[in-house]
């Protein structure tokens, strides 16, 4: 088996590493000449660390991470009251494993160390696959095509290759942007450090901070309103640190300790895209955003790359028999990530509820609320178990049917 996967983010570096932690052959070509510290702050939740740890990477995380003692912590905009915390220290009781707060740039570094010299290739931009019924290939702009069985396309929510295979997914404009800030510590009070994920929700908006890079920053992000026409859907774009404060006025003062001492911001439009209920086509897969984009509000979009990847790598090795190995992807994943973007999509209008009754509702509900152990369908998954229990429905079914296309 020789894969070529395609994209060298979380999604397409975590296949790789599970690919080769098996003695599996995969290269990965990735678009950017390098791969500068891009991005800022991502939750990984107890079923994406699970995986982490079996490729021995959970050390390595510790070091450059750090766990959630408070997480979901959600606060009223006006006092900050707080409206519902979960104790993440309670992770590691129930699921076995903590959450943990880390830099997009430091978890990429995590998995990088996990892949084998030579096999991440810069600078290759694909910009074509072909398949046949032996091999598929890659094109990349100005370089030589590379020749595998298996292309898995891990290149993000504007997948040019799942463009290809299926036409552009319609995006619906949400009607909100999303701001993004990273404060160093020694410029905020001791309030805004602690390993809490906070989200404070107010009328229209919402706003999370939580600390990154073993604690050295503060990563904030923020939904708000979109002005008319903003379409800009990109993790680079720039916006003004007044616009952001003046988006938060009168909120209650840990916010204005954070927007004040905001220097530079990113602001880009937050589009959201139907699910697809297939996502492989022949020799190719898709893998991560580029298979489930989806909106940031439930702090998965990283942790489902990785459960996909430990899921695709977990079907590869037990069978031969690609055609079965790439059903069992498909019959696992797709449930599973579409119940995710659905959550996901739910969410922004549940935190944005204009001040009034549905939001003393929305906060009363919160009490109620069993805290960690409601999480028990998002932490407990264990993706690679399902992946094989999956694989063996699949070929179970083939074998029914008079056997299985080998491939
Ligand atoms: C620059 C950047 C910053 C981000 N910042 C954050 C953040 O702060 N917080 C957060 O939660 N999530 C962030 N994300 C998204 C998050 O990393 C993903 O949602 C998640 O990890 C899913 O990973 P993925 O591998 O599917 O996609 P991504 O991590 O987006 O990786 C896709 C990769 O494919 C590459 N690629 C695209 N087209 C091609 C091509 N034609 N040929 C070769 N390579 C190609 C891209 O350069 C990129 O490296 C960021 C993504 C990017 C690209």
């Amino acid at each position: 088996m020789d894969v070529i996967v395609v994209g060298g983010g979380i999604g397409g570096l975590a296949t790789a590493a599970f690919l080769q932690h098996r003695g599996l052959r995969a290269r990965v070509y990735e678009q950017a000449r390098t791969l500068r510290p891009v991005g800022a702050g991502i939750v990984l939740a107890p079923n994406a660390v699970r995986l982490l740890r079996r490729l021995g990477l959970t050390d390595a995380l510790a070091r450059r991470a750090l766990k959630v003692r408070t997480g979901w912590e959600f606060r009223r905009w006006q006092d900050g009251a707080v409206l519902f915390s979960q104790d993440m220290t309670e992770c590691e009781n129930l699921y076995g494993e903590a959450a943990w707060l880390v830099h997009r740039a430091d978890l990429v570094d995590v998995l990088l160390s996990a892949i084998d010299p030579g096999t991440l290739h810069l600078d290759h931009r694909c910009i074509g696959v072909r398949q046949s019924a032996t091999h598929v290939t890659a094109s990349f702009e100005g370089r030589p095509r590379a020749l595998g069985d298996l292309v898995i396309a891990a290149d993000g929510i504007h997948s040019p290759i799942r463009d290809s295979l299926i036409g552009r997914i319609p995006a619906r404009d949400s009607g909100l942007c999303a701001w993004r800030a990273m404060i160093p510590a020694e410029r905020l009070p001791d309030r805004c450090l602690s390993p809490t994920q906070t989200l404070w929700l107010g009328p229209g908006r919402h706003l999370v901070h939580y600390p990154v890079s073993a604690g050295r920053t503060v990563n904030v992000v923020a939904f708000t309103p979109a002005s008319p026409g903003e379409t800009v859907e990109s993790w680079t774009a720039e916006g003004e640190p007044e616009d952001f404060r003046r988006e938060f006025a009168g909120w209650a003062p840990p916010v204005g300790d954070l927007l004040d001492a905001v220097t530079e911001v990113s602001r880009w439009s937050v589009l959201d895209r139907s699910p697809l209920q297939e996502y492989v086509h022949g020799r190719v897969a898709l893998l991560g955003d580029a298979a489930h984009p989806m909106l940031p509000f439930f702090a998965q979009g990283a942790g489902q790359a990785i459960e996909d990847a430990g899921a695709l790598a977990a079907a590869l090795l037990e069978t031969e028999d690609l055609t079965t190995a790439l059903a069992a992807y498909t019959r696992v994943r797709v449930p599973r990530t579409v119940q995710i973007q659905q959550a996901s999509h739910d969410r922004a209008a549940v935190n944005h509820l204009p001040d009034g009754q549905g939001q003393k509702e929305r906060d009363h509900a919160f009490t109620t609320r069993d805290s960690l152990r409601d999480s028990a369908w998002l932490y407990d998954y264990d993706a690679q178990a399902e992946a094989r229990e999956a694989l063996a429905a699949v070929a179970g079914r083939r074998r029914a049917m008079g056997g299985g296309v080998g491939g």
